[in-house]
Formats: structure tokens, sequence, C-alpha cells
């Protein structure tokens, strides 16, 4: 079985969208509700989106430019960025997300998959230049950050979205940092690029387990924690924090994913999807959940079909109604308190 932090994130959510992204949601099946569930589980909401930009463009951009010219040019990656979301938001509003063999790998980086197309509900075209504002916000933000980015710059061996799997407690445990890279001083840096309005949201286990990965992946069999560094960087509110990392951080990430990897076998074990309907998956306490949940139509048919309580769904569908205001509202008080 597989274990990452947002796996971990979506179970403390709701243990039936869990049941949706690990065991229902699949791209090759030929099952229509597979099919489905794979399509819901691409769709963000406009203000996710609007990070999933920056990292885009971040990724493809800081190991080109540090090989070529030793610099980073935080103007280009704005600009780009804004063109980059001219050309994912036309192809989200077509709804190509939902064409056939439109995949992310066929479409390239013109892919998005934004929720608010597919449940139609309105984008006021202030909504539009609020994500180009945070967009130049973001990038202004970064070139502020002259420490951090000397500390960048003259390292070395960049490498973006990174994929350090290792085994705990018989799973495998997913980690991609944004960017890793050695320091002048030798030290292995891990950076994970936030563009979060809350300052309070904790990401010091995300750090950690990456940390861990570090150590535990096989790249340098002598390496300790502290020859590791973290550092958390949020461009919308601009901040750079460097997490702490040692013997007991390195304990407390083991005994996290232990206890994390241990209740989801309670949850999802084995059980494949022909075993799901036999198998009982616990809503969301909140409706605030389920209001900006991707699966909530899938859901409804799920519950509906088992005879369950819709009242969530129902309250649902009541925020749905409010304008795209309160909605932008909502979900900038839900990803501060959720994510
Ligand atoms: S709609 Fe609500 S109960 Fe259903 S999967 Fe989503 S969060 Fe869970």
């Amino acid at each position: 079985m597989k274990w990452s932090i947002s796996a971990h994130n979506t179970m403390r959510r709701c243990h039936r969208q869990l049941m949706f992204t690990q065991i229902v949601a699949s791209h090759n099946a030929r099952d229509v509700e597979r099919r489905e569930a794979f399509i819901l589980k691409q769709l963000q909401y406009i203000n996710t989106w609007q990070g999933s930009l920056i990292h885009e463009v971040l990724a493809s951009s800081i190991p080109v430019a540090l090989q070529t010219s030793r610099k980073i040019n935080v103007e280009e990656m704005s600009l780009k960025a804004k063109e980059l979301a001219m050309r994912q938001f036309a192809f989200s509003k077509a709804k190509l997300y939902r064409a056939s063999g439109q995949t992310k790998s066929a479409a390239g980086d013109a892919f998005c998959a934004l929720a608010e197309h597919e449940f139609d509900i309105p984008i006021s075209q202030a909504t539009v230049d609020r994500v180009f504002d945070a967009i130049k916000l973001c990038f202004d933000n970064l070139a502020s950050q002259r420490e951090f980015l000397q500390l960048l710059e003259t390292g070395s061996r960049h490498k973006t979205e990174i994929n350090m799997p290792f085994k705990l407690n018989g799973f495998t445990i997913s980690a991609n940092p944004d960017l890793f890279f050695i320091s002048v001083r030798g030290k292995k840096i891990i950076v994970d690029w936030k563009i979060a309005e809350s300052e309070t949201s904790d990401y010091s286990k995300q750090l950690i387990v990456y940390g861990l990965a570090l150590l535990s992946n096989g790249w340098w069999p002598d390496i300790s924690a502290t020859d590791i560094e973290l550092y958390e960087v949020n461009l919308l509110k601009n901040y750079v924090r460097k997490h702490p990392f040692d013997a007991d951080r390195v304990n407390e990430a083991e005994d996290f994913i232990f206890a994390s990897t241990a209740e989801m076998t309670g949850l999802i074990g084995d059980i494949k999807y022909n075993d799901l309907e036999s198998n009982e998956f616990e809503p969301a306490n909140s409706p605030l959940t389920c209001a900006f949940c991707n699966f909530r139509p899938l859901c409804i048919q799920w519950l509906e079909k088992k005879g369950q309580s819709i009242e969530n769904i129902f309250a649902v569908e009541k925020l749905l109604k409010t304008n795209s205001n309160d909605l932008a509202g909502t979900t900038n008080m839900i990803q501060g308190s959720l994510l």
C-alpha cells in the first residue's frame, strides 16, 4: 500500500473521500464510476489552482535558470505563470479535461480542471484578476527574499518535484518535495513552497517526513539528520521558515507515519473496489468539508444507493447557492483550517 502526507490529510478530512481517492478512482478502469472518480479527483478550486500554477513555473524554471545563468529571473517566471494561467483557464473552461485522451501527460502543461467549471459555479473577472495579482505578489515576494535566493543560487544539483519513496510499516511512503539542492556548505536542502493565506498552518510534519525520506531512500548511505535542512517558503505571506531536524524529529516522523499507516490499514487494508458494497466509510462530520469536496456528485449517488442520510450533502447544496464572493471567502476559510 502507498502512503503520503496528502493521503493522511484526506483521511483526517473524510473516510469516504479516502475511499474515493484510494480505491474507487482509476484512469484505466472500464467502469464508468471509477473513471468519473478519476476525473473528479483531478479537480481543484481556483484558490488552490493559483498555487499549482506557481509551483509548476518554479519547478520548470529553476533548474534551467540555474544551469544557464546561475540567476533566478523572477520577473520572467511571473510572466510565464500569467501566460500559463490563461492557457490553463481556457482548457478548463472548455472542459477539455473530460475529453477522451486529454490526460495530463497528453495535454502537457495546459491541462487544468477547475471545480468551478465542472460544477458550473460562475467565475467573475474580479476572481481571475485576483489570481493574476496573487501570482505577481508571490514572485515579487520571492525577489525580496535575498538571503534565501542567495542560498538557492549558490547551491548545486538542483532538482524539482523529486520522488523519494521509501518503505515503512509495510507501506511505500511517497515523498515529493518541491525542490532539492546542495548548499555551498554541503547541506542537503529541501524546500517546500507554500501559496497559502494562513500563517498558522503547521507544515512541520510534512517537512520532517521529507527529511526522513532523504535519510531513508539510500541516495546517501552515510547521511545524518544534521546534514539536512528543511525550508518552508510561503510566497503569499512572504516568509521563509526553517524547520529543525535532528534525531528527535526523525523519531517523531517515524511515529507519525506508523500511527497514520496503522489507521489507514484499519480503514482500507486490502479492500478492493469490488468489495466496497459490504464496507462502510464514514462521511465527513462537517458539511463545510463536503462543500469543497470533488467527489460530492458521486458521494450523493453512493449514499442514495445505500439509503443513507444525505443531510451533509443538502447543507452543501445550500452552500453552493451562495454567490461566488461568499464561496471564495469560504474556500479561504476551509483551506486555512483544513490544509
Ligand atoms: S461529499 Fe462529504 S462525505 Fe462525501 S466524500 Fe466528500 S467530504 Fe466525504
